[in-house]
């Protein structure tokens, strides 16, 4: 037996906290509103400011902003939604919510991102929209096919949960004119304890957003406290962001350049320590652009490796099991060449800014015990 990893590699994710969230948090709570107020109005339109968008809508989660965003951008049933089946389940389920058929896409076995290629080689009549997911980070570039999929009717919704902070060219995502959503979620680059974006693409998909996540009502702050009835006029859900969230976000939002630096040393520190070892190939990432979310390496006999390294108490995971081959998801199910190979060789080391230059090394040596003794250098 090696000894016992220290405790912050034994974590694969962990959210981080910049110091001042618990102080923010209780003047909420001795305030006395905790739900949708003006704290989540402030951390919108801060969020709006740091992306350089005119406006940005709060709701309760990542999937929250994925669910109301294809809502928005009206896909619904008889429409099929192109989706990488590398992602998180919970993309899948929020075309699912609103009745539209999941397309599953292969990726780029480079990026594990889809292509504009990739996304035009599946657009059919049926498809009503495409979601790039942002995975690790990666912003996905479709603006070469973007005139054709405007043509075609496609909305382009991106699933930017990894991608907060990460910058295409210039703008940061979420600027480039798509209908983008982030999470921010315990273990995302900025941590509301729960919550999510969405920025629209234009006032209209805004407001209709803003209906949705408070069950339909329609009515300002103000009239609300001068009238003895509400309106509802249309479908809606409980998705706001409560106060107690947003408080969180905008303490996260002031600490963020910290945590995109650290994001990116870690990165680094853990590409130059993984350079020599054979047999381990690190899934690239951009990081003078992209803010890095995970550090993955695609191993030989991954499924040995992540049990020995879990036995050594190393905090490894995989993102993610492909989508198109669950049974939630069989009625969909395709077959996906590139993705089935990543999904079963990729492994995600420890990544979370707790991590020290000594967390990583202790994790790549054990890496490379754990390759020796499954036999895989
Ligand atoms: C986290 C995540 C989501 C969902 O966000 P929640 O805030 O957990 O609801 C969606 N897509 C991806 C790729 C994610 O990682």
């Amino acid at each position: 037996m090696t000894a016992s990893a220290r405790p912050d590699a034994r974590r694969n994710a962990s959210p981080y906290l910049h110091g001042r969230e618990t102080a923010a948090v209780a003047r909420v709570l001795e305030g006395g509103q905790y739900g949708h107020t003006d704290v989540t109005e402030e951390f919108e339109w801060r969020i709006a400011d740091f992306l350089g968008v005119p406006e940005a809508v709060a709701v309760a989660s990542g999937t929250a902003a994925l669910h109301t965003a294809l809502l928005a951008a009206g896909i619904g049933p008889g429409h099929e939604v192109i989706v990488p089946s590398m992602t998180f389940c919970a993309t899948v389920q929020a075309i699912l919510a609103v009745g539209a058929a999941p397309h599953f896409v292969d990726i780029d076995p480079v990026t594990l991102c889809v292509s504009d290629h990739l996304v035009m080689d599946a657009v059919t009549d049926r498809t009503a929209a495409v979601m790039p997911v942002l995975f690790g980070g990666r912003p996905v570039d479709l603006s070469a096919v973007q005139e054709e999929l405007d043509e075609r009717g496609v909305a382009v919704i991106e699933d930017a949960a990894h991608a907060f902070g990460s910058r295409h060219a210039t703008r940061r995502v979420g600027a480039s004119g798509a209908l983008t959503c982030f999470s921010f979620g315990p273990i995302k680059n900025l941590t509301c304890g729960q919550g999510g974006m969405v920025i629209p693409r234009t006032p209209a998909e805004a407001d209709m957003i803003r209906r949705l996540r408070i069950l339909g009502v329609v009515q300002s702050q103000g009239e609300r406290a001068n009238t003895t009835s509400y309106r509802v006029e249309g479908f809606g859900l409980r998705y706001q962001l409560s106060a107690i969230n947003a408080a969180i976000g905008l303490v996260q939002l002031d600490g963020f350049q910290v945590a995109e630096d650290t994001r990116r040393h870690l990165w680094r520190t853990y590409r130059d320590a993984l350079a020599p070892l054979d047999g381990v190939t690190l899934v690239d990432v951009d990081v003078d652009h992209a803010v890095p979310h995970l550090c993955q390496v695609r191993v030989p006999h991954r499924d040995k490796v992540f049990a020995d390294l879990r036995g050594r108490d190393i905090g490894v995971g995989v993102h993610y099991p492909p989508n198109h081959l669950q049974p939630a998801f069989a009625a969909w199910q395709r077959s996906l060449s590139a993705t089935e190979r990543a999904g079963g060789e990729i492994l995600s080391l420890p990544f979370h800014q707790h991590l020290s230059e000594t967390d990583i090394d202790l994790v790549v040596t054990a890496l490379e015990q754990a390759l020796k003794s499954v036999g895989g250098l």
